[in-house]
């Protein structure tokens, strides 16, 4: 083993809320290296989500879910502004598609206004018709403040600022194992004999979190897992279908909210394309294949707002695999940032559940990981 501190800290894992960790940590002062298994950087769950920099309006007010999206919105606009990453502000309709629903809708127009979302307002159906005039609803909720962004330019700039702070971000090296030591963490890399020391340990692995986190053997011999700290990982698989034809949609248009998912909504992307996706399905296994003829099930979620779109028009986009805490039925679950009180480990910090709104969140979860690791 190697007897010198790499650095002060190893960020596991270089999506984007592990980058904008190691962003903040270097800004902070601190040497950092973002250690990834794969040869570049956003290719786990970062580059498989909708891109959609999210007001946080769904979410329990005091959530972390509520609080580090709307933080997060803000500084990620400003992030956008100052290092020209692209994005749009083109807002966002939610449709409420039977009568039945509009009560829904007024029920996160109340969540919103208690979370402390701006620019959210109850449009009437001839409002949301003459803003979208392909799109039925009986109503909708207009939320102004919701966007798009190029996540890969983001992760893009978010490296370049760890590099500008003295950090590296280190590709091709998989974490096989980590060990607490007297003062800090040894990090075991797959097919390399030696153990790196660093001082402090970010556990940012995505679906992985909880796996990596479930090898830290303490010096006491206990795992984490013996603490009982780490929360059972469920897999949700999101299927995206592109839409191939002309369309005049200028907002994002969600239905609302499923179980385990925000619903299979309308997005465009930055050149104007409309994608429609994610459904939501509870699955055993990190499984990527997507069919290439678009589900009856998928087309039907989507007429039920834009009833003029058809399979024939529908090509297959990419699946995204959601690091969900809760399983089927169980409602609402926070993400889980641990820290000493909840693994009684000093200097190590666990992320787990960050699925959506973590893309909107990333500037923020790199700070509460910051101030938590200074
Ligand atoms: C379907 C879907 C839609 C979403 N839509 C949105 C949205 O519109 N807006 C929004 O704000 N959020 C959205 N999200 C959430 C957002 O995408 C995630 O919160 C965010 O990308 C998580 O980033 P991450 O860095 O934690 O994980 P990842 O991007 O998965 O990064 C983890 C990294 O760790 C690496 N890794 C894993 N194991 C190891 C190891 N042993 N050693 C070294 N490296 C390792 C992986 O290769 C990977 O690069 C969505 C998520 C999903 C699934």
């Amino acid at each position: 083993m190697n007897d010198e501190l790499v650095a002060d800290v190893a960020v596991i894992g270089a999506g984007v809320v592990g980058l904008a960790c190691a962003r903040a940590l270097a800004q902070a002062g601190q040497s950092v290296f973002c250690l990834e298994a794969e040869p570049s950087f956003g290719t786990g769950i970062s580059s498989r989500n909708s891109e959609v920099i999210h007001a946080g309006l769904y979410y329990p007010e005091g959530s972390l879910k509520t609080t580090l999206c709307i933080k997060g919105r803000r500084a990620l606009y400003d992030y956008c502004d100052a290092r020209r990453v692209p994005y749009q502000k083109c807002g966002k309709l939610i449709v409420a598609v039977t009568p039945e629903e509009t009560e829904r809708l007024s029920t996160l127009e109340k969540q919103a206004l208690r979370n402390g979302v701006e620019n959210v307002d109850a449009v009437t159906p001839e409002t949301a018709r003459a803003m979208e005039p392909d799109v039925t609803s009986y109503g909708a909720l207009l939320s102004r403040e919701t966007g798009i962004i190029d996540s890969h330019s983001l992760m893009q700039a978010y490296l370049s600022d760890v590099e500008a702070a003295g950090g590296m971000v280190v590709f091709n090296s998989r974490i096989s194992a980590v060990r607490r030591s007297s003062d800090g963490y040894e990090v075991e890399l797959e097919g390399e004999a030696e153990r790196f020391r660093f001082r402090r340990l970010v556990i940012a692995g995505g679906l992985s979190a909880q796996h990596i986190a479930g090898t830290l053997i303490a010096e006491d011999g206990a795992t984490d897992s013996d603490h009982a700290a780490i929360p059972k990982l469920h897999y949700v698989a999101g299927r995206y279908y592109g839409y191939s034809g002309r369309h005049a949609v200028r907002h994002l248009i969600y239905p609302l909210p499923v179980d385990g998912g925000l619903g299979v909504h309308a997005t465009l992307d930055l050149a104007g394309q409309l994608r429609f996706g994610p459904d939501a399905r509870w699955v055993d296994t990190e499984n990527y294949d997507l069919d290439p003829i678009c589900p009856p099930e998928f087309v039907n979620a989507i007429q039920r707002y834009m009833p003029w779109v058809s399979a024939e028009r529908l090509h297959p986009a990419y699946v995204g695999i959601r690091p969900k805490l809760a399983g089927p039925g169980e409602g609402f679950r926070d993400f889980e940032i641990h820290t000493s009180d909840q693994h009684g480990q000093e200097g190590l910090v666990c992320l787990y559940g960050i699925e959506s709104p973590g893309l909107t969140a990333s500037l923020a979860i790199g700070d509460v990981v910051t101030r938590e690791l200074s």
